[in-house]
């Protein structure tokens, strides 16, 4: 319903969970119902703190590192993925891995390994210390050099200038990567693209989204973690396409309520790895204060699933279990007019 103030929530669609978020989630679920807790998680499974505490209450075990987990136990490696090494490290504590790498990093891996092995040097544009950032680079650790940022372009050094090949994060800013890859190109004019789009279709789906909404708020909030790469990029997309201010939080609770003052119109969106219960309790705190006209701004319709981790698939299967497909998230509970 329209308010009389014109005070108005714009909400991104798509937001929320991804298709590998969900399959890595339900993978820590269905794990813990079949095999019984305490099932060992290496690094977060997603990067969001309420998912992260919600699992652990159901019996997951969050570690650092496959040391950490008891010799024969069972663990998962998260959504992000993992180097070659820390498979073998797993392997010589004989631990029983189910790997819920997204099937889009390992895509990003794939890529790695094969222009490796043709000797290219690969410039892996991405986060240096991120998760998925070195689990790329651990599969080729001789070829790949991190470049952080534009910037960083001027510090690459090749062995052979007509063979260098760039890759990505699957989580980046498509604006930035792309002015990465430019001040790259100026310097080695023959720079190979990847096969296809590194940044994956979810992180490029929800930027589309905060674009189109943000030159008409003065106040975009972006619900995810402070570790999560794609939601903290959100931020960056808003306030680069005309929002007046943008904040991430990682629940309603964070909200503040001056950063409504003289606000008519908040864009709501979230990253890849919340939930949606989290956007509609900021939708119910806007509500509260006025903001109960919710628009729909959608750019794109997702329906992507990604079967569960094979491991898990084969378990469940001989119990005669029918593997559970992913389910959608991205639903809100509030009526929402699509604009
Ligand atoms: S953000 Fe993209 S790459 Fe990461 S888990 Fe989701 S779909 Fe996979």
């Amino acid at each position: 319903m329209t308010s009389p103030t014109g005070k108005r929530v714009l909400l991104a669609a798509p937001r929320g969970y991804c298709a590998g978020v969900d399959r890595a989630v339900i993978a820590v679920e269905k794990a813990l119902e079949h095999y019984g807790a305490p099932v060992y998680v290496r690094k977060e499974i997603v990067h969001n703190k309420y998912v992260v505490e919600s699992l652990s209450d159901k019996g997951a075990v969050f570690v650092n590192e496959t040391d950490e987990v008891p010799e024969g136990a069972r663990v998962v490696f998260s959504a992000h993925g993992v180097s070659p090494a820390v498979h073998e490290a797993a392997a010589e504590r004989n631990l029983q891995t189910i790997d819920a790498t997204c099937p889009l990093v390992t895509k990003v891996h794939k890529e790695a390994v094969r222009f490796a092995a043709d000797d290219y040097d690969i410039l892996l544009i991405g986060h240096e210390g991120h998760e998925e950032v070195e689990g790329t680079a651990g599969e080729a650790p001789d070829h790949v050099q991190i470049v952080n940022s534009p910037d960083d372009a001027v510090n690459v050094t090749v062995r052979d200038p007509e063979k260098v090949v760039w890759i990505s994060q699957t989580t980046l800013s498509v604006d930035e990567t792309m002015e990465t890859v430019d001040r790259l190109r100026e310097r080695f004019p023959t720079l190979q693209n990847p096969p296809s789009d590194d940044i994956c279709y979810a992180t490029q789906n929800r930027q589309v989204a905060v674009k189109k909404l943000a030159p008409e708020c003065e106040l975009v909030i972006v619900v995810g973690s402070a570790n999560s790469s794609n939601s903290v990029r959100l931020v960056e997309v808003a306030l680069n396409a005309g929002a007046d201010a943008s904040y991430r939080i990682d629940r309603a609770q964070e909200m503040d309520e001056s950063w409504l003052d003289g606000v008519t119109t908040v864009g709501v969106t979230s990253g890849a790895s919340v939930p949606e219960i989290l956007v509609n309790d900021v939708l119910a705190y806007l509500a509260e204060r006025g903001y109960g006209d919710v628009q729909e701004v959608r750019t794109a319709t997702e329906d992507l699933m990604f079967s569960l981790p094979k491991e898990l698939r084969a378990d469940l299967k001989a119990a005669g279990n029918a593997p559970a497909r992913p389910r959608r998230e991205n639903r809100t509970s509030l009526s929402v007019e699509p604009v």
